[in-house]
């Protein structure tokens, strides 16, 4: 029999596909579930067949370029790839896969989530009833805002957008916009009564919710920044289901503290675990723990997607979700 090869997965898995990855490889687990450091990550380069790891690794240059390497495929777990190093991995002519596709729907619900919570200020009603200083209903109490009708200006028209487009047109009776690089397909915008806007100020002026849907990286950093915020209308509301970086959050801060936007509803922030103080204390923002992809079925799904690219790579296949 071949030996069979060895994988090292950076942090626990669903226990059903840890269990299914046993099935066909030697499988090296990270029983504390810690982030690995550089160093153990450059190690796994030179002890593993394959590396999975996931954003909370940073799978650097070095890493990559590690001497004696025996791993020649990285295959992460999740659908953003900005942590790790493609111009490196190209030129070591390492594979780098993602599992893109199967967050989608998990990620959409979770963008609804946000901008449920902010529009009907969910986060202030629950703190306020836990501290015990809820005095009982009245016709004035913690008033939000209604969805139908309300703009939603879409920042990135991926399959994330498309489907919180889909629950906040069809859910929610909003009106979607976009702003991208290029306009969709006719028949996506269409379906979804998608207006493409071609100035990305025009539709931070226009949205009554901005929901951002770029990928992370240096292309995108920033990319919402003081001027971009001055665009917003002081009674619209920030949603963040990308990556904290897209954001300048020091800006995001300052407009949310002055009320020159109304709220922010952030699932990723710049420093992650590390928020900002500052942030924590705004009662117009609602903080979520990077939960975008986290039901039980999408994680599983994630995980068997990264299985199925390494049985491609093994199998001398082409992996069906090649990023580099
Ligand atoms: P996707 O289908 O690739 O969509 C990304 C979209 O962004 C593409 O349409 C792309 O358009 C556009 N884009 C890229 N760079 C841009 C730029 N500079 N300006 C304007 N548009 C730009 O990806 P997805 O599956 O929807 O995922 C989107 C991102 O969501 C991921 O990269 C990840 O960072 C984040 N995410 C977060 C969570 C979470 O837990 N919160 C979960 C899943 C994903 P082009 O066609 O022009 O390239």
């Amino acid at each position: 029999m071949t030996a069979r090869p060895r994988i090292l997965l950076t942090r626990r898995w669903p226990e059903a596909v840890e269990r299914r990855a046993g099935a066909r490889f030697e499988v090296t687990l990270n029983p504390d579930d810690r982030p690995l450091s550089e160093a153990e990550l450059a190690t796994a380069m030179r002890t593993h067949d394959a590396l999975c790891p996931t954003i909370t690794d940073r799978v650097t240059a070095a890493v990559l370029g590690v001497s004696d390497r025996r791993a020649d495929i990285v295959a992460s777990y999740g659908v953003g790839y900005e942590h790790i190093d493609l111009a490196a991995a190209r030129a070591a002519g390492i594979r780098v896969t993602n599992t893109p596709g199967v967050l989608t729907d998990a990620t959409a619900d979770l963008a609804l989530t946000l901008i449920l919570m902010t529009a009907r200020r969910s986060g202030e009603g629950e703190r306020e009833l836990r501290a015990g200083a809820w005095t009982g209903w009245r016709p004035t109490h913690l008033l939000g805002q209604s969805l139908k009708g309300k703009r939603l200006g879409l920042v990135g028209f991926g399959r994330i957008a498309q489907a919180t487009a889909e629950r906040a047109r069809f859910g929610f009776g909003m009106e979607i916009a976009y702003y991208a690089r290029r306009p969709a397909p006719a028949d996506i915008a269409d379906r979804l009564g998608a207006r493409f806007v071609p100035d990305l100020g025009d539709l931070l002026a226009d949205a009554d919710f901005v929901s951002l849907h770029v990928p992370g990286g240096t292309e995108t950093r920033h990319m919402i920044d003081g001027a971009a915020l001055a665009r917003m209308r002081p009674d619209a509301i920030l949603i963040n289901t990308a990556r904290g970086d897209v954001v300048n959050e020091a800006a995001l801060i300052a407009a949310l503290q002055e009320r020159r936007i109304a709220g922010a509803g952030l699932d990723v922030f710049a420093g992650e675990p590390n928020v900002s103080p500052a942030l924590r204390v705004l009662d117009n923002a609602v903080l979520l723990p990077h939960l975008g992809s986290a039901t039980r079925e999408t994680r599983e799904a994630m995980g068997l997607r990264v299985l199925a690219n390494l049985e491609a790579w093994f199998d001398g296949k082409p992996t069906p979700d090649t990023v580099a």
